[in-house]
């Protein structure tokens, strides 16, 4: 079959709907009717905000257009308080996997697009996945995203064998023990196959809400030229039992405070439509310059570094409970600031060309093989060793969806503000193994005090036991210990 042609039956069917749930001139009229609204709006919407609870958008709407510094202030500290009272202060660590940069689509910003000739292309072979994840193990990571193109050489087979191949890999220190999926929309049968083979969070990102914006992005004559077969793409995933899903958009493609309401909508399109389970996690990329794509070093709508504070922000306060990740495309001071305005989750040690972890020590190396550049290219030692000096906890926590904590599980915990009761704990844990197998003596250091002063504070409480308990065992060689 013609592989852009593979899922014109699906096609057909999205093209019936009369709309689709993202209304362009809604949300518009929506964000024009409070253009600098009063402080007592934003005050009244920051009241609500500190229940923890999704915001509606004409709200979101009134935080988004604010531009009183004093009460942006209240929306920074706000963001970070309900950071902490759902997650508490741990910072979870990953690495992205490229496994192909092969792709059909030629999205007009992307390293990727089939028309780009500075990109010798390459797809992993289970031997050099193999390799990779040992290099990553070594590094001390043990979460991953396995990030793929749309492309025949990475159909659904060959994706389920290459987790199999990342979850298969042993070392003396350990594995990856939960491996997320970026990759193009998927049908139901496929999703299904991507459950079967135990993956954690499964990621699409629109990459923008805005229609029209979509159309001039994405070429109609490929399957990402389809808005609403990438749309619709989550509440495929939940059909097919795939229930911790990750939302995203690319920021500098449309107008930042378009897309964060395009952002809300989701999360409430999949909120009322699966019994409450909206997204599991956000990520907000900027666009950074990719090789041989013009358009990525000029974006038209391009996120100043103060609109990216604000967007963050208004996301942790408008969907409180969900995991928010920054990743290493942010220079190092951007991802230190946004830290403190609800982030929960970063990647380190990143290298995103296709076989980069195994070629190249560092970011930034293989400029013909990545999607774009890396803003923060430091190691994970060194990240980790800047996190614990900022009073958080880093965490290589896998535990939740091991142990079936996910989708309305998940939900539930999260929501009720709980599930910081198992991060905390399991952050101390995996952060002891980080220090004993990987840190150096300067990142020992540092960790071993932020580990006592996490433990006191279970002082008195029944699981202090348990934590301490563990961390013996820990320290006798036992790996993998988790609430
Ligand atoms: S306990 Fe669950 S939510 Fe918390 S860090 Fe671990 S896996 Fe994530």
């Amino acid at each position: 079959m013609n592989f852009l042609k593979k899922y014109q039956k699906e096609f057909a069917e999205y093209d019936k709907l009369d709309h689709d749930f993202i209304d362009d001139d809604k949300i518009w009229r929506q964000l024009n009717k409070c253009e600098n609204p009063a402080r007592e709006d934003v005050r009244r919407v920051l009241k609500k905000a500190e229940q923890c609870v999704r915001l509606e958008p004409e709200e979101t709407a009134i935080l988004l257009q604010n531009r009183d510094e004093s009460t942006i202030q209240e929306m920074y500290e706000l963001a970070h308080q309900l950071k902490k009272e759902v997650y508490g202060d741990r910072i979870v660590f990953f690495a992205p996997l490229y496994i192909s940069d092969e792709c059909a689509n030629n999205c007009q910003y992307c390293g990727f697009r089939s028309s780009n000739t500075a990109v010798r292309r390459k797809t992993l072979s289970l031997d050099e996945i193999e390799q990779e994840v040992r290099t990553m193990i070594e590094e001390g990571q043990k979460r991953t995203v396995l990030v793929y193109g749309e492309s025949p050489a990475t159909g659904i087979d060959f994706m389920c064998e290459t987790i199999k191949k990342v979850y298969s890999v042993k070392t003396r220190h350990g594995e990856i023990r939960r491996a997320n999926i970026n990759c193009a929309p998927l049908a139901v049968d496929e999703l299904k196959k991507l459950k079967e083979v135990g993956i954690g969070t499964f990621q699409v990102f629109q990459e923008t809400y805005h229609h029209q914006t979509y159309r001039e992005m994405h070429p109609a004559n490929t399957i990402k030229g389809h808005y609403r077969w990438r749309l619709y793409c989550m509440d495929r995933a939940q059909q097919a039992g795939l229930d911790d899903n990750g939302l995203g958009v690319l920021f500098g493609l449309y107008d930042w405070r378009f897309e964060v309401m395009g952002l809300l909508y989701h999360t409430i399109h999949l909120e009322e439509t699966f019994n409450g389970v909206g997204p599991h996690t956000i990520s907000f990329p900027r666009i950074t310059p990719a090789a041989g794509t013009p358009f990525s070093e000029h974006p038209r709508y391009a996120v100043s570094d103060s609109d990216f504070k604000k967007l963050v922000a208004v996301l942790r306060l408008s969907v409180p409970y969900t995991g928010m990740i920054c990743t290493a495309r942010e220079p190092e001071k951007v991802r230190r600031e946004v830290i403190q305005l609800g982030v929960s989750q970063i990647d380190a040690g990143t290298r995103i060309g296709v076989g980069a972890y195994t070629k190249s020590k560092i970011a930034n190396q293989l400029p013909g093989k990545e999607q774009f550049s890396i803003g923060d290219s430091r190691t994970l030692d060194d990240v980790v060793r800047e996190i614990c000096g900022m009073h958080c906890i880093p965490s290589f926590c896998t535990a939740c969806y091991r142990a079936g904590r996910t989708g309305e599980q998940f939900m539930k915990v999260a929501k009720s503000r709980f599930v910081h009761n198992y991060c905390i704990p399991n952050a101390i844990f995996t952060l002891k193994e980080y220090l004993l197998d990987y840190a150096s003596d300067e990142t020992r250091l540092i960790g071993e005090e932020v580990l006592k002063q996490h433990t006191e504070q279970f002082k008195g409480e029944p699981v202090y036991n348990t934590i301490f308990k563990n961390l013996r065992r820990i320290e006798n060689g036992e790996r993998d210990l988790r609430l």
